[in-house]
């Protein structure tokens, strides 16, 4: 069988494949890799390197042909198909069930990395971890670059100065990605979320956590975060008010899968910062925590720069492809065991299969659509 890795087509400059993970394909695994031309350029990887690592580089539509398996990050449109393909991708399609649409024909299967459970069994394939991670770091370091102020404590002869206000909305691994950088980074740290159990992953990393009581959880949703009332997400944002106006610097993380993101900060809670100070709204594809926030786009409000990006990870595409590159491989591994060993109903390749011969067999899938 044989593996294609496909160049984004969106102006991402990430590739899902680096050339370091392409001789453990070639070896450990027995497929044949074909490269599309300059699929890692962006990234810092030439056709060079994955020719040196046993890959073949070939224009986009032979790879296409060519290939049984095709690698990707973001959605694309797919071309005439002749013969039957298999892709694995991140298509979002919990958020994005438009993009199936694309996939719904008899030669195509579709896997999307996204959907994988978040179990310890497939931690070391769990793409969203990787990337949340480190837009969790970048947002902090965005954050530094756009705002007014230092991090940490100045102590100097022309005085003290004091350290930065992080605070940070929504502790799942963004979240206390950022709560780490920022106490690395010197600052006072404070974190909300609506899981107590993210409490004490909070207080580990020395930052307080601030609390509302009386949130939803629900232990079904396989620890993520359930969608809150309006009177708790309105008592939610008078607590989160305050606090916003103490902070110089907010980081907001707060989603709930195939949901718009929870509305955390109103326009009159940012209009209490100080001017020069930043708001990094991670959740801005899914429409933002912030009320002021426009998805891929830094505006000014009074002062306040509000940064809408939900691709941080993109900002530093040569780690991030390096961390989706093992994500990847470790996902081929074990789906290569489970095809040859005719294991039915594994919950990691199950979890991830969305089209199945052009047909949505995705339970997950299926209920968001009801
Ligand atoms: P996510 O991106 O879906 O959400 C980010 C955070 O926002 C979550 O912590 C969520 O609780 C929080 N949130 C939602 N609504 C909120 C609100 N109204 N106010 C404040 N916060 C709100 O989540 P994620 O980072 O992908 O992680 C979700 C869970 O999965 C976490 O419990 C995490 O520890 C767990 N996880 C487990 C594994 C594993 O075992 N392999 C891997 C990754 C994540």
């Amino acid at each position: 069988q044989s593996i294609g890795i496909l160049k984004e087509q969106n102006g991402d400059p990430r590739v899902c494949v680096g050339p370091m993970t392409v001789g453990k394909i070639i070896k450990d695994l027995g497929f044949t890799v074909y490269t599309e031309q300059s699929a890692g350029s962006q990234s810092g990887f030439s056709d060079e390197d994955y020719i040196s690592a046993g890959a073949t580089v070939h224009e986009r539509n032979e790879v296409i042909n060519k290939a049984d398996i095709l690698l990707f990050i973001n959605h694309f449109r797919l071309p005439h198909l002749d013969a039957s393909k298999t892709f694995i991708g991140i298509v979002n399609p919990l958020f994005h069930y438009n993009h199936l649409m694309d996939y719904m024909k008899p030669e195509i299967n579709l896997f999307s990395l996204d959907l994988l459970p978040r179990t310890t069994k497939a931690q070391s394939m769990d793409v969203l971890s990787s990337m949340a991670s480190l837009s969790g770091y970048k947002a902090v370091i965005k954050a530094a670059e756009v705002s007014n102020t230092v991090m940490p404590m100045f102590t100097t002869a022309a005085g003290t100065i004091r350290p930065a206000k992080v605070l940070v909305l929504g502790a799942g691994v963004a979240g206390l990605q950022a709560i780490a950088t920022a106490k690395r980074l010197g600052a006072v740290v404070e974190a909300f979320d609506v899981r107590k159990a993210a409490g004490e992953e909070v207080r580990s990393l020395g930052a307080k956590f601030i609390e509302v009581e009386g949130a939803t959880e629900n232990k079904d949703a396989g620890g993520y975060a359930v969608e809150q009332s309006e009177d708790y997400l309105q008592k939610q944002r008078e607590l989160i008010h305050k606090h916003v106006s103490e902070a110089t610097i907010v980081i907001a993380t707060a989603n709930i899968p195939g949901k718009k993101a929870p509305l955390l900060v109103r326009t009159e809670s940012v209009e209490k910062m100080k001017f020069g100070s930043v708001i990094v709204d991670l959740a801005s594809e899914q429409g933002g925590n912030c009320e002021l926030s426009q998805d891929e786009k830094i505006i000014n409000h009074k002062g306040v720069k509000i940064v809408g990006s939900s691709f941080l990870a993109r900002e530093i595409p040569a780690t991030s492809s390096q961390m989706l590159s093992g994500n990847f491989f470790n996902f081929l591994k074990h789906f290569k065991l489970i095809e040859e060993g005719e294991v039915q109903n594994d919950p990691i390749v199950d979890g991830a299969l969305v089209v199945k011969e052009g047909k949505l067999v995705n339970e997950r899938v299926k209920s968001f659509l009801i």
